[in-house]
């Protein structure tokens, strides 16, 4: 029987962003890939801790000492200029309380009078834990936050953010050119080169 990797994110945009890499970077070629959906409930993470690092650990050992299996989790978020870590780890939170990714951009922009864009930076926290596996890799992209929702693509804040090296934000982009310049892939990069 096949060994399995189990996605460890109820996030849709998340899972298929993750399936990608896992192809483009030839990871685990050999496993079945699983992901939350195969189990009925296996309850949620107290994600409490106080970086993307701690809070990614947090959901990958939960999802493991679930289900034994081995676990790959993605703890991301944004953080803004001038803002201390604003929104950060807490980026999926505030959403959910604000009411929503436009709600948060509008509060940034509130802080930020007579600016069109702020600097911002995205982070992807990827933790892949199992018996004797211990892996966690960190991967940033630069970039700029903007006050309107620009583009239909992707999920989360990718209307709102331009990462340095284009033009257009994640939304705007094909699916295929996000996915060379995100957070994401470079935090991938990382961990294509731990398993060898
Ligand atoms: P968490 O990692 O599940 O705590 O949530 C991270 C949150 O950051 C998501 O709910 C998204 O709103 C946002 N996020 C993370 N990665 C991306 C991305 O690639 N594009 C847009 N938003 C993202």
């Amino acid at each position: 029987m096949k060994n399995s990797l189990l996605l460890g994110s109820g996030n849709a945009g998340k899972i298929k962003e993750i399936k990608f890499y896992l192809k483009y970077f030839n990871l685990f070629k050999n496993f079945k890939i699983i992901d939350l959906s195969s189990f009925t409930s296996l309850g949620e993470p107290i994600e409490n801790g106080s970086t993307f690092e701690e809070n990614s650990i947090i959901k990958s050992t939960f999802f493991f000492h679930k289900t034994n299996y081995l676990t790959l989790s993605d703890d991301s978020g944004f953080t803004v200029e001038g803002m201390e870590n604003f929104p950060g780890i807490k980026t999926a939170r505030v959403a959910k309380e604000m009411g929503g990714e436009q709600q948060v951009v509008n509060y940034i922009f509130k802080k930020n009078p007579n600016k069109h864009k702020i600097g911002a930076s995205f982070h992807c926290c990827l933790s892949l834990i199992g018996q004797k596996v211990n892996v966690v890799v960190t991967g940033k992209v630069e970039g700029f936050i903007i006050s309107h929702k620009t583009g239909n693509e992707g999920f989360g804040y990718d209307p709102y953010f331009i990462p340095s090296s284009s033009k257009k934000t994640f939304a705007e982009m094909g699916f295929k050119e996000k996915m060379i310049l995100s957070h994401r892939f470079e935090a991938f990069k990382i961990l294509s080169t731990t398993q060898k």
